[in-house]
């Protein structure tokens, strides 16, 4: 059998929101030491997060299981007005490492909020971000997950409409119920700029573009992390085999049978550190030949929370 060849994806893996939220919480241990507490996981990635369990972070679901004082980092995918609420009323020293890019949709629920509209947030049910998001405007957002959603949508004034969207959506799936929404909302407004985010677009090219160069695509991230579902999901409509995978523990051998070319690609929150071993394991059994396949450069960073832009760090 000819060795195998695997086109390893860029971009890749970490954005710069991820980025800073990881470095946040670094900073955070180091400054303050642990125990600190961050609400919700500090990124969709089981490998960031068990090796932070591990230094003393506490992640939790609810802020009444964080004593009163304590440090309490907000994560990458941003909170409620009622969560920051909640953290100064119980003295927390709260840290905000939401994504800037997240933040700006957060801003927008607000504009369009305070001006009158009810605004049609496209999303995923239950995802981190839309709650947060949700909550800037309760009685003004309508969450709409599908395409079909669109026909049976209630709103009290048609010509006072906008659309916003999660940062981590597939675009096909997006434009798909936006061009529905601009059918049944002639007059419908929306952000210039688009929500789904620079990363999440980046990798989703990524994927489309060099898919159809392999019979197989292997997708480093966490099952509850939205932009690599995509990514594996943007594979299989294109009749491509693809497995979101946190790690080789999860990889069947079987899945390579007759596959000589595979694109090895991560999400937005899944750290180097796997796709190294993923590729290691490829050579191992099969003799992978790896060819770094870039479609575009990326140098986004954003800066650090406020919070932390002075901290020493206790070494
Ligand atoms: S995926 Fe996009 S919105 Fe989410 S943290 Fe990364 S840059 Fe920010």
């Amino acid at each position: 059998m000819e060795d195998m060849k695997v086109l390893l994806a860029s971009p890749r893996g970490f954005c710069a929101g991820v980025n800073m939220a990881i470095e946040s919480l670094e900073l955070a241990l180091g400054a303050f030491g642990p125990p600190i507490y961050v609400y919700h996981e500090i990124v969709h990635n089981q490998y960031v997060v068990s090796h932070f369990r591990g230094r003393g972070v506490t992640f939790v679901d609810d802020l009444a299981e964080v004593p009163a004082g304590a440090t309490l980092l907000f994560s990458a995918h941003g909170v409620s007005p009622e969560v920051r609420r909640i953290a100064r009323e119980r003295k927390l020293r709260a840290i905000d490492a939401t994504c800037p890019l997240v933040t700006k949709v957060h801003l927008e629920a607000i504009k369009y909020a305070e001006a009158g509209y009810t605004i049609l947030l496209i999303g995923h049910e239950g995802h981190d971000e839309v709650i947060g998001t949700m909550g800037e405007a309760p009685q003004a957002i309508v969450l709409v997950e599908t395409p079909e959603d669109v026909a049976t949508l209630q709103v009290a004034d048609e010509s006072k409409v906008a659309y916003l969207t999660q940062t981590t959506l597939s675009v096909d799936d997006a434009n798909r119920i936006i061009s529905r929404l601009k059918q049944r909302f002639p007059k419908i407004a929306s952000p210039p700029k688009d929500d789904i985010c620079y990363a999440t677009q980046n990798r989703q090219e990524a994927v489309s573009l060099l898919s159809a160069e392999v019979e197989l695509v292997l997708v480093l991230g966490s099952q509850n992390s939205s932009n690599s579902q995509r990514l594996a999901e943007l594979a299989r409509e294109r009749g491509i085999a693809a497995h979101l995978i946190d790690g080789t523990d999860d990889i069947d051998p079987a899945w390579f049978a007759g596959v000589g070319t595979v694109l090895v690609t991560a999400g937005a929150s899944a750290p180097e550190v796997v796709v190294e071993e993923c590729l290691s394991w490829l050579r191992d059994r099969f003799g992978a030949i790896v060819e770094p396949r870039s479609i575009r450069e990326e140098s986004v960073s954003f800066p650090l929370p406020r919070e932390l832009r002075d901290v020493t760090i206790n070494i």
